[in-house]
């Protein structure tokens, strides 16, 4: 699409935009509203959560018995290390330092009002990307940076979002900067999550999503579910299971 055609369907798109693809079904989840669904979900099916950190994982033999926090022993059949970035890092996870790192992302949150210069639909420049939020709202990303546990916003990261978004809508310029952060991706270090059991009975992993970890949520959510359950699911999870990092190595 480009030209007029595209003019008239995202009319904030600047010139330096020539051409674009159009995706008319592509949609986006909002990733705040989700993390809040989720657990109000599972507490309505008799979850209980409780705000804690793991302090190790507590294995006897081959087996798992549940995780100690400062408080104590909270004893489990089933555990499913689900730490993101920091999953290596769980004491009793056996799995390589580097099977998964961080990788920061930093994001701009604009707000256009009363000027209205949003783009209609996400928009994916060749460095970033622009989403539509309600009230006005535009976030802007990001970055890709392997600087460890850093979570600064930088200067740099902020200039980068910044320019890449006005070279595709110039437009913005005049919006507010209403704030800034940064967050780490779990990047596994052969390419794809680590979901599923492990060599230690009982304990699971779902971890590893990278740049996707919204996206995989009901597909990872099934895939723990049959693991954890012992049942055979509809999908074959064996290219992501965990214990391929100890076999690599053993
Ligand atoms: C800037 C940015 C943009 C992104 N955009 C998208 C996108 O558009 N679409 C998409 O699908 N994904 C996106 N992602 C990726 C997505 O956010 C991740 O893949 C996802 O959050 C991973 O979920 P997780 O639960 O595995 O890890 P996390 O969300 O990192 O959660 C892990 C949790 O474990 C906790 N934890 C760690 N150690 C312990 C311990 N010892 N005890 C107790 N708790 C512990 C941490 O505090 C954290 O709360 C983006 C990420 C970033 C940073």
């Amino acid at each position: 699409m480009r030209g007029d055609e595209l003019a008239k369907l995202e009319p904030a798109l600047g010139p330096a935009v020539v051409a674009a693809v159009h995706f008319p079904d592509e949609a986006q989840v909002d990733a705040q509203a989700l993390a809040h669904a989720i657990p109000a979900a599972a507490r309505h099916a008799g979850a209980q959560f409780r705000r804690a950190s793991v302090a190790r994982l507590r294995i006897e033999g081959r087996r798992v018995l549940g995780v100690d926090l400062d408080t104590g022993l909270v004893a489990a059949g089933a555990v499913v290390i689900a730490a993101g970035a920091w999953t290596p890092l769980v004491a009793g996870a056996a799995l390589p330092a580097d099977a998964i790192a961080p990788v920061r992302g930093q994001m701009v949150l604009l707000r256009t009002e009363p000027d209205g210069v949003a783009p209609r639909a996400v928009v994916f420049g060749p460095a970033g990307y622009v989403v539509p939020r309600p009230h006005g709202h535009l976030l802007l990303g990001s970055t890709m940076e392997r600087v460890g546990f850093d979570k600064r916003v930088t200067a740099g990261g902020v200039a980068s979002i910044l320019a890449h978004a006005l070279s595709l809508m110039p437009g913005l310029a005049g919006a507010t900067l209403e704030s800034t952060w940064a967050g780490f991706r779990p990047a596994p270090r052969d390419g794809l999550p680590l979901i599923g059991a492990t060599a230690v009975d009982g304990l699971f992993v779902a971890s590893g999503h990278h740049r996707n970890g919204i996206l995989l949520t009901p597909v990872t959510a099934e895939l723990v579910a049959d693991a954890v359950l012992g049942r055979a699911g509809a999908i074959d999870g064996s290219p992501f299971r965990p214990s391929r990092f100890s076999e690599a190595e053993s």
